[in-house]
């Protein structure tokens, strides 16, 4: 099912927790609501479920005005952090839970769980009660039983947070797994950007109850709108070296410069943060006047690569060497940036210069 969000606002007296946010889902994907705590994501799945009224906006399903539409005639599946599973039933009467309310007759009922436990790989657990059951176990019963229905939608708010890294890990995999399988229209809630982006067709990147950006992962993290964009996405974050546009130079706040390619289209004088992602600088043998002159201050080992933490002009960043430079503490070397992952951004309001 295709969903519209067309201008959706949410103000709780006077916190304005979601403002004019507006996207569409396509048929059969899976789309991250990602950012900090209290940016709006909640606020946002709770309106697409009915829980909560919008303020302003419109919600189509498929074309249709689902605003005002309660809850359950949404055709809905909502997994929460919490699983939220009845304690007393057991793994079966979980999953037909939501079946029985429909009234839909017992064989029936207990061939769709069957098939839904098999799906989450729980099919071997049907007579265990939720307190027998691991936090990952307990969480893909939760997703059969929203499943179970057929939803038209998938709303998942943090369904993994309660979860060890390991199982965190496991289990997202399993999500993306069961969806596609499914091919069931679903919205995940997050605030962690590894899990967004490792599992989404889009993911839409929020703060302050603002969309940030929508985009597919790779797009988000290669072609930031801005610098919380840039700074919410990758690991380790990206380096923001502090100085001023001059012309074809970049000029650190000390007075160290070098030319650097594209910032021309930066207005000269303009501070702005020069924003470099850690695996987008090269080493070189000389000096020449696009190369930055650098101090390395300490190095570790990453496997086939290292890292520096090196120094420019009183900037201090993060930068993957390849080994064989053989770098250490102390030395200086010149330094050049790729084409990709370097960024202007104006350092007063965030917006990035193309
Ligand atoms: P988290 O990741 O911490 O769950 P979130 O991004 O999901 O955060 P929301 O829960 O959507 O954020 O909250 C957005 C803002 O709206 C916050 O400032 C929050 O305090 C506020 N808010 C949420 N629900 C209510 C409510 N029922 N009444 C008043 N304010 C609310």
């Amino acid at each position: 099912m295709q969903v519209e969000m067309q201008g959706l606002t949410k103000h709780f007296g006077a916190t304005k927790a979601v403002n004019d946010f507006s996207i569409t889902l396509y048929d059969g994907e899976l789309v991250c609501l990602l950012g900090p705590s209290g940016c709006g994501k909640s606020t946002v799945l709770n309106m697409l479920a009915g829980i909560l009224p919008v303020t302003k906006g419109k919600i189509l399903f498929d074309g249709e005005d689902v605003t005002k539409h309660p809850p359950e005639q949404r055709g809905i599946g909502l997994v929460f952090q919490n699983y939220a599973l009845y304690p007393h039933m057991t793994v079966m009467g979980n999953i037909c839970f939501p079946l029985e309310i429909q009234n839909v007759p017992k064989a029936e009922r207990i061939r769709r769980a069957t098939e839904m436990a098999e799906l989450v790989h729980m099919g071997d657990y049907l007579d265990r009660r939720p307190k027998q059951l691991s936090g990952g176990q307990q969480q893909r019963v939760a997703i059969a039983r929203a499943l179970v229905k057929n939803p038209r939608l998938l709303l998942l708010d943090e369904p993994l947070s309660n979860l060890d890294a390991r199982l965190r890990l496991e289990m997202r995999e399993e999500i993306r797994r069961i969806q596609l399988q499914t091919q069931v229209t679903t919205v995940f809630v997050t605030h962690d950007q590894e899990e967004a982006m490792s599992i989404s067709d889009h993911i839409a990147l929020m703060k302050d109850g603002y969309l940030q950006q929508h985009e597919k992962p790779q797009a988000l993290y290669d072609e930031p709108a801005n610098q919380f964009v840039a700074d919410f996405l990758g690991n380790p974050p990206i380096n923001n070296l502090e100085g001023t546009a001059q012309g074809d130079r970049f000029v650190s706040n000390d007075g160290s410069s070098f030319v650097c390619r594209g910032i021309e289209v930066v207005p000269s004088g303009t501070k702005i943060n020069l924003a470099i992602r850690a695996e987008s600088f090269v080493m070189e043998n000389e000096k020449a006047d696009s190369f930055m002159k650098c101090k390395i201050i300490s190095v570790y080992q990453l496997g086939k690569e290292e890292m520096a933490q090196v120094e420019f002009g009183g900037n201090i960043f993060r930068a993957y060497i390849s080994l064989e430079n053989n770098i250490k503490a102390g030395d200086e070397v010149y330094l050049s940036l790729k084409d990709r992952g370097v960024f202007f951004f104006d350092k007063e309001s965030g917006r990035r210069y193309i």
